[in-house]
């Protein structure tokens, strides 16, 4: 097995194998573009690695015929003492996970060549400065140092170096700042680590460069497994197992004096999709500073000024790389002593507005169809940008300004510590976490926190970076605080104090950060859809958009014109219809303007939540025909007037309406608090009303240990005579006014929990008898057409049998789930699913997105057995996947019809549903 690729031997299509890094390495290799030499070792090498705990037997050889090849073309020996080669040691996974696992610069450097490079580079400073880089990044990665030891001996130098200078030079500062550190200074530091590295392993700093290379590789591989690469690989849902590739390359110095430098840029804005270059740049520094947002970075195009020569030539090399990736490239580069080094490229991250505007800009350029803008934006991205931002019509003060790195109004307690963060966000508190910069170590904080502040650190920095990827409102490098981490607090310059828990609003689109709570405002995304209606070509029906209507003439909102055209196109190509769960008037109206060909779920029950819920108690509880049929006449009225209003709003478009679903521990009251409320009554020597005994003794005749498996659905519409009837009554009278008023009423009825044919047979022939009866009774042309979830595995299972009784199925999901897996709904998610996860069980909770495996063979299986016995059978979901990206997806290849979502998720469907018609997996 080859292990071990040059750069000029792989190309960008080879990232399971070489990473994104090292495939994309090789791209620009070939390209021709000026990378540094260099080779990378594989993922396959890296899996190895991990399931045995040893390198593969051929790795070390390989590497040696490559390291000797690369000593070649550079004319260098590795860590030689006169002329030493220095390589960088970078992780590289498929998959781009900044900052989560280790890379280690400037190996090679020994206590024996320190000296020969300082003669090689004419720079004593360069050379120490180099090594002490080494030394900490090696000691904190490799051997496992604490971090903290490091920074501990670098901010006493950096004390100790201005305790000398002059009191003008000081500016009243109380340090320096790292570059202005001399030769004399990072040569005690080096003495400094190297004692740190001593007493913390017992073992001397290893002087043999190709050991430090090993055991350098070796700490990339480890890394994969890391805490915080395995945290940011669940919240992104990278699988485990891919590894991650080492991509070895002959060090280039952006820190060797004030010609060099390093920097990031992107082909366009990647925060807000404005065209033109954008980036950051460090003067005199390393990679890793920018990263870690260490020191405030310069705009690039001052760049344009300082070097010109090589601004124009990194502009040149911009638009190469994005004419040849057709997307948006982000990169990373260094300039040594005037000559440009690219050190990496991908195409970007972006944030959604970004994502919307780059695709529609990069159709205008004529770069990609609209076929592939629809590709490229996701419907996560879209729901994102239907988030709210602040109200700021009030003009309220900022406490401070720092950089828009991620776009999003978070509200929040201030937290100074990425543990507390966690912490305290396991209560249910929305936090904002507050930092000086933020590094990998602080995801676990990022993840728990609703927004991110640091006060260093630019758009580029690790904060931006991963709170961008995230979807995390972040303002950063708001320069202006003081944050003090040890104290809790940060304070502005009039010295205005915020301390820990106090709340605090960051808004991630402008950079403001206020003091308090902020009214929140709908984005204009929302505006637009409530302002429009789709064209649906699942139901052929065609209405205008409203654009013009939407947002002034054309629009002018390019975020908002961005998101019409591609979701115009997406409406276009879909093949799924998009419906939507709704149970009141309101619902229905707003799950239109969204873009619903009609409801898919009508849930009775929630009629009957708040004061309603009575209603409901006395149809369970009675217990003679009598009172039953009392109960329910009061039910018609109320069922009723909601089914007349919903089928307006709706005119036109299907409504499907469910009989009644209610688990009856849902609508009753709970045993156990019912008699301890009688029993304490009693211990009062006060005597429970009538009312109160019969209610009790209700409740316990009818309590259920598995209620979520008992008298619902439709077995409670066998048990209780008289209540679908009635459900159906109500409908079928609601539909004749509607009618008797000009209307269009379509509704459809739908029976819960069937399990078995002839449950819903029994149910169909008396909603037939009793849709007749109110058509006799009318004078009303009434259709309705009657059909049934499929929710429990048995109906998966009879699915052919079950279709002969059926004018359509609709999933539900939720119910298949609960009881294909058999986890309560109710209460698994927060006991063990984290454990699950962790133990990689499944990479993202089943109810969250479709188990497709499992669940999705059920549904397979009924689509199948369904149509064979009745081949015009129409066929929805309605669980909570209806509205989930990667399982509308799913649905799609199954042949359904319709998902049917939330009225706010509407618009991820038919932009999802579009995109799997388009081939997206
Ligand atoms: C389902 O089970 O997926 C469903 C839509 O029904 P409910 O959530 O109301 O049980
Ligand atoms: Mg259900």
């Amino acid at each position: 097995m080859v292990y071990v690729y040059a750069f000029h031997e792989g190309n960008k299509d080879m990232r399971d194998l070489l990473g994104g890094k090292g495939a994309n390495l090789a791209e620009m290799t070939n390209l021709g573009l000026p990378v540094p030499p260099g080779f990378t070792i594989t993922t396959d090498a890296c899996r190895a690695y991990l399931a045995s705990g040893a390198e593969p037997a051929e790795l070390a050889a390989e590497v040696d015929a490559h390291l000797i090849r690369l000593q070649d073309v550079m004319g260098r020996r590795l860590g030689a003492e006169a002329d030493p080669l220095l390589v960088s040691v970078r992780s590289g996974a498929k998959f781009s996970m900044p900052g989560m696992m280790d890379t280690v610069l400037n190996v090679g450097l020994t206590d024996a060549s320190v000296a020969g490079l300082a003669a090689q580079s004419g720079s004593d400073r360069f050379a120490w400065d180099s090594y002490r880089r080494l030394l900490a990044m090696f000691g904190r990665t490799v051997l496992g140092v604490p971090g903290e030891r490091f920074d501990a001996a670098l901010d006493a130098a950096l004390a100790g170096a201005l305790a000398g200078a002059p009191a003008t030079a000081r500016h009243g500062r109380g340090v320096a700042a790292e570059n202005e550190l001399g030769a004399d200074d990072l040569e005690g530091l080096v003495t400094a680590y190297k004692k740190i590295i001593l007493d913390a392993t017992g073992q001397p700093f290893p002087q043999d460069p190709r050991e430090q290379m090993t055991a350098a590789i070796h700490a990339v591989f480890e890394s994969w497994n890391g805490e915080r690469a395995r945290l940011y690989r669940r919240a992104e849902r990278i699988p485990d197992d891919l590894g991650t590739a080492v991509n070895i390359v002959a060090m280039v110095f952006g820190n060797l004096g004030e010609s060099s430098g390093t920097g990031v840029a992107f082909t366009r804005d990647p925060g807000t999709g404005e065209p033109g270059v954008y980036g950051d740049y460090l003067p005199n520094a390393q990679g890793e500073d920018v990263v870690a947002g260490i020191r405030n970075t310069l705009p690039l195009a001052e760049l344009a000024t300082r070097d010109p020569a090589s601004y124009r030539e990194l502009l040149d090399v911009m638009k190469t790389l994005e004419g040849h990736y057709r997307d948006l490239c982000d990169i990373e580069f260094t300039i040594e002593r005037s000559k440009l080094w690219m050190l990496q490229t991908r195409v970007g991250k972006r944030t959604a507005a970004a994502a919307f505007r780059i695709a529609v800009q990069l159709v205008d350029e004529g770069v990609i169809d609209l076929d592939e803008a629809v590709r490229r934006v996701s419907g996560d991205q879209l729901a994102q940008l239907m988030f709210p931002r602040f109200d700021t019509s009030a003009a309220p003060e900022p406490l401070a300004t720092g950089m828009n790195a991620s776009p999003g109004a978070a509200v929040g307690a201030a937290v100074f510590d990425s543990a507390r963060a966690v912490e305290l966000a396991a209560t249910g508190a929305p936090v904002i976490l507050v930092r000086r910069e933020t590094n990998p170590d602080d995801l676990a904080g990022m993840i728990a926190a609703k927004g991110i502040l640091t006060s260093r650190g630019g758009k580029t920095s690790h904060a931006a970076v991963v709170a961008r990827g995230m979807g995390r409102p972040c303002v950063c490098g708001a320069e202006q605080l003081d944050v003090d981490l040890a104290g809790a607090r940060f304070t502005t310059p009039e010295g205005t104090s915020v301390a820990e828990g106090e709340e605090i609003s960051v808004d991630g689109s402008s950079g403001a950060v206020y003091r308090g709570a902020l009214p929140v405002a709908p984005s204009a995304v929302v505006d637009y859809f409530e302002g429009t209606t789709c064209f649906d070509g699942a139901t052929g029906l065609e209405e205008a958009t409203g654009l013009e209507e939407a947002t002034g003439s054309g629009g002018g909102n390019p975020l908002v014109e961005a998101v019409h055209r591609i979701m115009t196109h997406a409406d276009a190509r879909r093949r799924l219809g998009a419906r939507a769960n709704a149970d009141t008037p309101a619902d229905a109206a707003r799950a239109r303007r969204f873009g619903a060909a009609g409801i898919g779920l009508c849930r009775t029950e929630h009629m009957f939540l708040g004061e309603r819920r009575i209603l409901l108690e006395r149809v369970i509880l009675a217990d003679d025909d009598t009172s039953r049929a009392k109960a329910l006449a009061d039910l018609l009225p109320a069922q009723r007037g909601d089914f007349e209003q919903i089928l307006a709003a709706m005119d036109g478009l299907p409504v499907t309406i469910r009989l009644l679903d209610p688990p009856l521990h849902e609508f009753l009251p709970d045993l156990t608090e019912l008699s301890t409320r009688l029993a304490a009554a009693r211990g009062r020597g006060e005597r429970p009303g009538a009312a109160d005994e019969r209610l009790l003794a209700a409740v316990r005749r009818l309590h259920e240990a598995n209620p979520m498996l008992g008298l619902r659905g439709v077995r409670l519409g066998l048990a209780v005579p008289g209540l679908f009837d009635l459900q159906v009554r109500a409908i079928a009278e609601a539909a004749a006014a509607r009618l008797a008023a000009g209307g269009d009423p379509r509704p459809e009825i739908m029976v819960p929990l069937v399990a078995d044919a002839t449950e819903l047979a029994l149910v169909r022939a008396r909603a037939e008898t009793v849709l007749a009866k109110v058509a006799e009774r009318t004078r009303a042309d009434l259709h309705a057409r009657i059909g049934t979830m499929i929710e429990v595995p048995r109906a998966a299972l009879t699915a052919g049998a079950i279709a002969g009784e059926a004018d359509f199925f609709s999933f539900g999901t939720n119910d298949l789930t609960q009881m294909t897996w058999a986890f309560s709904r109710d209460d698994v998610e927060g006991k063990f699913f984290s454990r699950y996860l962790e133990l990689g069980v499944f990479a993202v909770s089943p109810f969250e997105s479709l188990d497709v495996t499992g669940v999705g063979a059920l549904v397979g299986t009924a689509v199948a057995d369904g149509r064979a016995a009745r081949p015009d059978l129409a066929l929805g979901v309605c669980g909570e996947h209806g509205g989930d990206p990667a399982s509308i997806r799913f649905f799609h290849r199954a042949g359904l019809d319709y998902v049917s979502c939330s009225p706010f998720r509407v618009p991820v469907a038919r932009l999802e549903a579009a995109r799997a018609a388009l081939g997206v997996e």
